[in-house]
């Protein structure tokens, strides 16, 4: 198969990969040959048509990765490895032009985020790449007559939906361990974002064999409730809105197979007095993605600061996101892009009305929109930060998924550990402290999947990571993802009587 060549160029990139779903090694159209916009959120202009997905592509791509399973899971585990490593290699010497793609689509900064994810995804071939050898059994002291095994079987067909926010990079992250552990997979990309993935599949199909991973872009109901409900997928991985989890996880009972779900997050960050204040105040930015326009699931959206540090935290925050530049995304010296669509763009604004019309509360507005006439119709929101809001305001209760941080006051220890955790969602938390007694307390008790002191890392390979309560089920990014996720495990006994 001849190599592709990466490009510069993220237009003529979306054009050419116009139209196209990848089934069984080959770049075809939907089979009702429709498509849909794709635009660029900071200018609105329409930058390609996506292929629109139907019951019928997904029937083709997942009779495609049936085909090719059993020849797929027959090869050794390393050498799966090994190939899936290879990818990373690959997607290595793209991560440029997957970089400038998803900063196209989804208007994701280029510099402090698109690049940076694209960076992430060939790291998650890799690592998983040299996870081929771990898919291992146990053996049982059942009985001194038999031998008692278990063993990690591929599971089949696997279907993976991913949302907008950071699509290459989750879609990495369902993929690598469920092909490494034997598996085929059929993915649907999120409407928003459909080319850069797309890429990704193109690029993998240089090492793949065919069929052992497909692709389908259109809307959640057409296409993605197909792919969950077909017959020959036997595993879901999910990452997206609560609401949409839900429905997911209902169409999978019907079938009785297992799910993951990756849903949303309402995070808190908990500052106490004796915390670095510069170090917070960065892990505050950072942490609720200002430069992402907020649009993440770990964003550290409920900052809770004690009271001696509280007004010169507001002051030293504001300050510092004032310093960030809001503006072209595709632009090196942009630190802020714009919001991904029309919808997100509203609804972000009617959490910052509801927030403005709250009685005691104050909006800190930060950074300048930009000046650029060329984005005029871009989908751009200042970030907010909130203080004086109550706790059970919705801007409190509710993932707003926008650049909208909450700040809040408190006075002691205890109380602020009960504030945190009263949440219906449980993805990650920090504490930032310099007392150790206290940071170990705080990382028993917080309730969720994710917990760091005096730092706000986003996920890393190798790292468990996923959410308890309403933030999902099961767990991505680790080894353990891998063997409880993609695998059924056997018990093989022998009996030598
Ligand atoms: P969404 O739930 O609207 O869509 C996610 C995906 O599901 C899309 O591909 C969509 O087409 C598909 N979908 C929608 N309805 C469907 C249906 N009925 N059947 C099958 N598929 C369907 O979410 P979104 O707006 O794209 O993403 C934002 C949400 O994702 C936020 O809530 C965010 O917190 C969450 N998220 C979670 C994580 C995590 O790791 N926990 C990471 C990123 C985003």
């Amino acid at each position: 198969m001849p190599q592709i060549q990466p490009t510069t160029d993220p237009h003529a990139l979306a054009r050419e990969l116009s139209g196209k779903h990848l089934i069984d090694g080959s770049l075809v159209p939907a089979k009702s040959g429709k498509t849909f916009a794709v635009i660029y959120p900071a200018t609105q202009e329409v930058v390609g048509e996506a292929a629109l997905g139907d019951a019928d592509d997904v029937a083709a791509a997942v009779e495609a990765a049936k085909r090719a399973q059993p020849a797929w899971a027959r090869r050794s585990a390393r050498e799966r490895g090994k190939l899936v490593a290879e990818c990373g290699r690959a997607l290595q010497a793209h991560a440029e032009e997957l970089g400038r793609l998803m900063a196209l689509e989804s208007g994701k900064a280029l510099r402090t985020e698109s690049r940076v994810e694209a960076s992430v995804v060939a790291d998650a071939f890799t690592f998983y790449g040299g996870l081929g050898s771990e898919l291992k059994g146990e053996s049982v002291p059942f009985s001194p007559d038999m031998m008692t095994v278990t063993t990690r079987e591929p599971i089949g067909v696997v279907g993976a939906i991913i949302p907008w926010n950071v699509p290459m990079m989750l879609m990495a992250f369902k993929i690598a361990p469920a092909l490494v552990a034997g598996n085929t997979v059929v993915v649907k990309s999120a409407e928003e974002a459909p080319f850069a993935v797309l890429r990704i599949c193109q690029i993998l199909n240089q090492v793949l064999p065919e069929g052992t991973f497909n692709m389908l872009s259109g809307f959640g109901p057409e296409c993605g409730a197909p792919l969950v409900q077909h017959p020959d997928v036997g595993k879901v991985s999910f990452t997206g809105s609560v609401e949409t989890g839900k429905a997911i996880y209902a169409m999978a009972s019907e079938k009785l197979i297992p799910v993951t779900l990756e849903l949303g997050g309402k995070s808190p960050m908990i500052v106490m007095d004796d915390a670095d204040l510069e170090r917070a105040v960065q892990g505050a930015i950072t942490g609720m993605r200002f430069s992402r326009q907020g649009q993440s699931c770990t964003a550290s959206s409920r900052i809770y600061v004690q009271d001696k540090l509280h007004d010169r935290f507001l002051d030293a925050l504001v300050e510092r996101v004032n310093k960030m530049k809001m503006g072209d995304p595709l632009a090196e010296e942009t630190d802020i892009g714009s919001i991904v669509s029309q919808q997100q763009y509203d609804r972000v604004n009617s959490y910052i009305q509801i927030g403005r019309g709250e009685a005691g509360a104050e909006a800190h507005v930060c950074s300048e929109l930009p000046e650029d006439p060329r984005l005029a119709k871009g989908f751009f929101v200042q970030p907010v930060v909130f203080t004086g809001l109550s706790d059970d305001s919705r801007l409190t209760t509710e993932e707003i998924f926008g650049p909208v941080a909450c700040m809040y006051r408190f006075d002691d220890y205890e109380e602020v550990i009960q504030r945190a955790n009263a949440s219906e969602y449980g993805l990650a938390a920090t504490i930032w402290t310099t007392d150790l007694k206290t940071a170990l307390d705080a990382t028993r008790r917080l309730e969720a999947g994710f917990v760091q002191v005096n730092q706000n890392l986003v996920v890393q390979p190798g790292l468990s990571y996923g959410g308890i309560k309403k933030s999902g089920l099961g767990r991505e990014a680790s080894l353990e993802a891998m063997l409880e996720h993609f695998t059924h495990k056997k018990t093989v006994i022998m009996n030598m009587t």
